[in-house]
């Protein structure tokens, strides 16, 4: 199945000179998305995940049915002040501007074999960011799996040494 046509590309947003890949377009295709899950659930299945770890907000959408398929836990990594508990967090720079991200202190134990799962790789600040604080957590971090990659970006320079896959590459 060609995922890339189920892609909505929108120019100029969220502002001018950002060409936007929306996926909702995707999601609301059944066969694509099952087509799209099933594929990361595919690469990630003999590599013992016990965690799947998604962020605000897109990796929540492909990170939970993966997570629900490998019989995996899902865990968020959330927007400063959303979660309720204890909180690790990290400060980092994004496409356009920069972020903070957090995630529960006891979401993740020491030792148990992390997945990320998110929408879209651009500059690799937001997945670079969720592997510092589940490594901070003691979380290894297995493999790093995408819908999209923007390669001109060059995010995989940020993330040498870890496993990546990306479905969709522009
Ligand atoms: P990075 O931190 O790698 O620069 O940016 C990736 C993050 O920004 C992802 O969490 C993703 O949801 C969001 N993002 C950046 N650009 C786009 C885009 O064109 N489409 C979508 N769907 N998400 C984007």
């Amino acid at each position: 199945m060609d995922l890339k046509k189920c892609v909505r590309v929108i120019e100029d947003f969220p502002k001018e000179g950002i060409s936007f890949k929306d996926i909702t377009t995707l999601l609301k295709d059944g066969k694509a998305l099952k087509y799209a899950i099933d594929q990361i659930v595919e690469d990630l299945k003999d590599k013992n995940i016990d965690i799947v770890v998604g962020p605000e907000a897109r990796g929540f959408l492909v990170g939970t049915p993966v997570a629900y398929a490998l019989e995996a836990g899902f865990v968020p990594v959330r927007k400063p002040g959303k979660l309720p508990g204890e909180v690790e967090r990290f400060e980092y720079d994004l496409e356009y501007g920069s972020n903070i991200l957090e995630i529960h202190k006891d979401a993740i134990k020491p030792g148990q074999r992390v997945a990320i799962v998110d929408d879209l790789l651009a500059t690799g600040g937001t997945t670079e960011a969720a592997i510092k604080l589940i490594e901070n957590l003691g979380g290894e971090v297995v493999s790093l799996q995408f819908l999209i990659e923007l390669e001109d970006l060059n995010g995989k320079a940020k993330l040498e040494g870890y496993h990546i896959n990306s479905l969709i590459k522009y």
